[in-house]
């Protein structure tokens, strides 16, 4: 509450505010004192949808907070973006992340992996070098590492975009736009791009089964297959009932990501996972 004047004048934030500033200090403050040692990466499987099958998984951050427990990217990423320290966070990630997939494969269990970029690290000139490294010291074939970026991310400044997509997509590796259907980019020229994968992002599952409540047509479907007819393929995010996955199914998606099927889990399960759905034929 307001105290008069002076000092107190931070009244006009709410106590919910000042203590998402104090959050973000003491955050950046970690970040600068090398918590990065305290990041671990959870995987979500993402699964044909034909077959029920692991296709490969998508790396996402987490942090290993030593009091507050198991932190989601939302408690910390922007402030990462924000000091400079996503870079790095992602040079080690993309270093972990291929190592995992190297020794999955190892193991059998080829996966795509995908790791997230942010829009920074996009658009500077260290990316295609941190990717060249990582996939050089894991071995993991370019083939098996996918990109995820944020539709935003691209349409910036698509004509940078498509020349930093170009060199991404010589060296092999896979270009996923992330998101799509949150920005207002146009879907033409998004798949007019040099990338190999859509996801579709969990709110125009739900946008489109509003539309197709009111008749107005199959409008996944249509997404799906003018990204087939380019070569690129779509996969569904955020599928957690059995009637997305049906719609997913109807629209002709190749694959699918969501709670219905598998929530995001340590390495260490991954492989089990993997077994158990195979044992139950799918
Ligand atoms: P995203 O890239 O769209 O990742 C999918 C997010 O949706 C994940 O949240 C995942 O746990 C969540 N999710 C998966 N299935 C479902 C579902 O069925 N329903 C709902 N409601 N959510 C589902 P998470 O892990 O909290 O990550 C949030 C966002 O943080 C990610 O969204 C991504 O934009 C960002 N992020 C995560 N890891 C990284 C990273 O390593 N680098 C960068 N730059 N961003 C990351
Ligand atoms: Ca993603
Ligand atoms: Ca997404
Ligand atoms: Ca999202």
């Amino acid at each position: 509450a307001a105290k008069g004047a002076g000092r107190d004048r931070v009244h006009v934030f709410s106590p919910g505010l000042r203590e998402a500033a104090r959050w973000r200090l003491e955050v950046a403050n970690r970040l600068r004192d090398g918590a990065v040692d305290e990041f671990v990466v959870h995987y979500q499987p993402v699964v044909r949808v034909d077959t029920g099958e692991i296709e490969g998984v998508e790396a996402l951050l987490r942090w290993q907070h030593p009091e507050r427990g198991l932190l989601t990217p939302d408690a910390f990423l922007s402030v990462a973006e924000e000091t400079g320290q996503l870079i790095p966070i992602t040079r080690w990630l993309l270093g972990e992340t291929t190592r995992q997939a190297a020794a999955w494969a190892e193991q059998g269990l080829p996966l795509r992996m995908s790791v997230n970029i942010s829009a920074r690290h996009f658009s500077a000139e260290t990316l295609v070098h941190d990717v060249r490294v990582a996939l050089h010291d894991s071995g993991l074939a370019p083939e098996s590492l996918v990109l995820e970026l944020t539709e935003t991310s691209v349409a910036e400044d698509p004509t940078r975009a498509e020349d930093q997509l170009a060199v991404l997509q010589s060296s092999g590796v896979t270009v996923a736009i992330d998101d799509f259907g949150t920005g207002w980019s146009s879907l033409a020229q998004l798949l007019a791009l040099p990338i190999g994968t859509l996801k579709i992002d969990r709110s125009l599952l739900t946008a489109a089964a509003r539309l197709a409540a009111h008749g107005t047509g199959p409008v996944l479907a249509a997404i799906v297959s003018l990204a087939r007819t380019l070569g690129i393929r779509s996969v569904a995010e955020g599928v957690e009932t059995p009637a997305h996955l049906q719609m997913v199914r109807d629209a002709g998606c190749d694959l699918a990501q969501g709670y219905l099927l598998a929530q995001p889990m340590p390495a260490s399960d991954v492989l089990r996972w993997a077994s158990r759905v195979r044992a139950a034929g799918g």
